[in-house]
């Protein structure tokens, strides 16, 4: 039997979010359907509204969502009915990369996370008789009900506050894991990164937890480098104040070992790499706008430096979600501090505050019970 949901569909860049009603269809066998308890706002979610990550819309967006387990398809067994649960993006499960485990280098990864529909074009959610996209990273959490796909749902102990577990799935995962699973700095080793965001202060605990001696964290907003500072930055530059690089050589007597570049500005793409020291790694974390060419000095890069991108801090989720969920619980990811709470109707109001103001670093929808 069919459900109701209440769901923000994401119409146009000049429309804002719009609360509807709709349909949504039972679980398939491989599917879950969760009732979301919270549900964070993510940088991607705003970019694809405003069309700068152009998919079609319209489309139910949302990628952070947490919630209960309310009923689960027939081959489903590692959650049940009632499980707090962290949902994350879909993988086929058995092409090369997903046995590695990089499920976010999937080979199907654009058709089940970004297309809004499930592989063979169908998708869970009807508004007015029609079809609605509602796929969106395997789940569509700006919505009170959702149909998540089994690889993406994981299980979070019941004991923590389940309203918080939501930017687990995205944004901690990327800024902590691409330290972790990918720069993989050694202890005492320095590392600058660009964006004081979710993403980018997530990379600062990531950094602490490795042991960096230098955290050099670079943005134009002050009260985002002050945070930075707070919950484990060395060092923070305000690119207003002079020239990045410069500076990053000056602190680091040579250049960082490591950088995240979490902006997708061009020039501070560039200046991930010039900071570092021969040899030295980015990770391009940050969407640049696409078909974009960044013009990289080769003297540069010839002394062992280099730039790659990393996607959902290269996580093998299942596994890392709950790792992140002991870590919060020991005080070690501090995300709890930039959170601010809106009710699902005022999610316009969440979005403005975040990515137009910059005012909120993480904005946290909260579902009516
Ligand atoms: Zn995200
Ligand atoms: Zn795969």
């Amino acid at each position: 039997m069919s459900a109701q949901t209440l769901a923000a569909i994401a119409l146009s860049p000049e429309k804002p979010f719009e609360l509807r009603e709709m349909e949504l269809l039972p679980p398939r066998s491989d599917e879950v359907q969760v009732k979301i308890k919270a549900t964070g706002i993510c940088h991607t979610d705003i970019a694809v509204k405003e069309q700068a990550f152009a998919l079609p819309l319209p489309m139910v967006l949302g990628h952070e969502g947490a919630g209960v387990v309310e009923q689960v398809g027939e081959s489903v067994t590692h959650v049940k009915v009632g499980d707090h649960v962290v949902l994350c993006g879909d993988s086929c499960g058995h092409c090369r990369n997903c046995h590695s485990g990089l499920p976010f280098y999937c080979v199907e990864f654009a058709q089940r996370n970004l297309s809004g529909e499930r592989v063979d074009g169908s998708t869970c959610l009807v508004c007015d008789g029609e079809a609605m996209r509602g796929r969106f990273v395997a789940q569509s959490s700006f919505s009170t009900h959702v149909i998540a796909s089994t690889r993406g749902v994981i299980k979070v102990p019941s004991d923590l506050p389940l309203e918080l577990m939501g930017p687990l799935g995205c944004g901690l995962t990327t800024g902590v894991g691409t330290v972790m699973n990918a720069l993989k700095p050694e202890p005492g080793s320095s590392i600058a990164i660009f964006g004081a965001g979710t993403v980018g202060l997530a990379g600062v605990m990531g950094a602490k937890l490795s042991g960096c001696s230098k955290i050099i964290v670079v943005d134009i907003n002050q009260a985002r480098l002050q945070m930075a500072l707070e919950i484990g930055a060395t060092d923070v530059i305000n690119p207003e104040q002079g020239d990045v690089v410069e500076k990053i050589l000056s602190l680091t007597a040579g250049g960082a070992n490591y950088s995240m570049e979490c902006t997708g500005v061009p020039t501070v793409v560039l200046q991930a790499v010039n900071c570092l020291t021969p040899p030295g790694w980015c990770a391009q974390v940050g969407v640049t706008p696409s078909a974009i060419t960044v013009p990289l000095e080769m003297d540069q890069v010839v002394f062992g430096r280099g730039i790659r991108g990393v996607v959902m801090g290269e996580a093998n989720v299942q596994n890392f979600v709950p790792y992140l969920a002991e870590l919060f619980r020991q005080g070690h990811l501090p995300y709890d501090r930039f959170v601010k709470f809106y009710d699902f109707a005022d999610i316009n109001q969440a979005v403005y505050d975040s990515a137009v103001t910059g005012e909120v670093i993480k904005p946290i929808l909260r579902m009516p019970e």
